[in-house]
């Protein structure tokens, strides 16, 4: 993956990228259930740390595969908008709540020394948990205090959203920073290059 260490809902976006910047191709890291379980165990660490143990033990079904892209395309859809100061579309809003409704939980206590405390999800089944963590996370990004820093990446081909991290942090990563700058010197180069043409 071109960028990691991204909020959860942004890791997800994440997964479709292009390869080889602006004449490059699209990439789809999430073709296959294999793919999705390899993801969602690389963010083991994001997720309730009750869930992955129970990930492990159940397969990831072609189901739960398809509701995970569809929450992609909600978010990209969504977080397009908002980077673009205009009002995402209510489907995009629909899926996502219908998916972050799988993430509910309480929390028990039964008796023991000291007292145990379960955590207790409305739904049973630990994908669509965890596919509901994800559209949680995707909600808490979209809140005001953090929806200022969510950006998408301006370099030429690149289709990535990252946090800014810092201030001076333009590009989801130094990859994309280098390729704005080439890309910038070769418009400069060839307007002088016209030019000096024009004038010979
Ligand atoms: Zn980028």
């Amino acid at each position: 993956m071109p960028l990691s260490g991204e909020p959860l809902a942004l890791e997800l976006v994440n997964t479709t990228y292009i390869d080889g910047g602006r004449r490059g191709h699209r990439v789809d890291a999430l073709t296959t259930t294999d793919q999705l379980t390899a993801w969602v165990a690389a963010h083991a660490n994001q997720l309730s740390r009750e869930l992955p143990p129970a990930l492990a033990e159940q397969a990831c079904t072609p189901r739960t595969h398809e509701q995970f892209l569809s929450l992609r395309e909600a978010l990209r859809s969504c977080l397009q908008s908002v980077t673009d100061d205009s009002v995402p579309s209510s489907d995009s809003f629909k899926a996502i709540n219908e998916f972050s409704r799988y993430s509910a939980s309480r929390l028990e206590i039964s008796p023991g020394n000291p007292v145990v405390v379960t955590r207790h999800w409305e739904v049973d089944d630990p994908w669509l948990i965890a596919l509901g963590e994800v559209a949680s996370d995707a909600c808490s990004l979209l809140m005001p205090d953090r929806i200022g820093s969510v950006r998408a990446c301006p370099a030429p081909g690149c289709i990535l959203f990252f946090v800014k991290s810092h201030p001076r942090r333009e590009w989801c990563s130094p990859v994309c920073g280098n390729r704005a700058r080439v890309a910038r010197h070769a418009r400069t180069g060839s307007r002088s290059t016209r030019k000096s043409g024009g004038n010979a």
